[in-house]
């Protein structure tokens, strides 16, 4: 065993990455004001320059009052996840990223609770783009804290869930909603797909293992 890195203290011989799917791998985010507008056309909406805070339908419901559950109805939709589009570059640097050694990667995403379109979509969503051979890596959860893994790449500002000491550094995918936090050292964000993803994973395979 080597004297630090992941097989010191877990055994692991390869990166576990797991990766968010809305606002990361999905546009979320401008899918949503799409459909938003077209089926409320007379209604007030955000623009993306304006979104704060991770839960749209807060901040629809702090415009009007009416608005957070016309928001909620559009992702409760059929056809919603399915058509939402890749954002730009995921699909190569997932993809890239699963063909690097010694690294495994996890697409972890929690589902609506309404559950009849948006699992099923979610799974059609990663064969079309990513292929067949990713339906293997796809870890469905409303609790990220209880998968094991390196690196944890979401766009949610505050991951909390019955494990109060996950095992993953979390690292902070920029959005809309989430680019005017601050974060405190020593978190770290992923700006874009066209930011060096591949660095972030280098330090992490190289630094000594440790729960923080
Ligand atoms: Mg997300």
């Amino acid at each position: 065993m080597s004297s630090g890195g992941l097989s010191a203290a877990t055994g692991r011989t390869h990166l576990r990455v797991l990766v968010d799917m809305d606002g990361v791998l999905a546009d979320f985010e401008g899918g949503f004001l799409k459909k938003f507008k077209a089926k409320y056309p007379d209604k007030p909406y955000i623009t993306l320059e304006d979104r704060r805070g991770f839960w749209v339908s807060e901040q629809y419901g702090q415009l009007r009052p009416e608005l957070s559950e016309k928001a909620i109805s559009i992702w409760e939709s059929k056809n919603f996840f399915i058509e939402l589009d890749p954002l730009p570059g995921a699909v190569e640097a997932v993809k890239q990223m699963a063909n690097l050694e010694k690294t495994d990667v996890f697409i972890c995403t929690s589902p609506i609770k309404k559950y009849c379109y948006c699992p099923y979509e979610k799974y059609a969503w990663v064969e079309k783009h990513l292929g067949q051979e990713f339906l293997e890596q796809i870890v469905l959860t409303r609790d990220k804290t209880v998968v094991s893994g390196d690196l944890l790449i979401d766009d949610r500002l505050d991951i909390t869930g019955a494990e109060k000491t996950p095992s993953w550094e979390h690292v902070l995918f920029t959005a809309c909603h989430n680019k005017h936090q601050q974060l405190q050292p020593p978190r770290r964000r992923l700006h874009s797909w066209a930011d060096d993803w591949a660095e972030i994973l280098e330090t992490k395979r190289r630094q000594p293992h440790q729960r923080l």
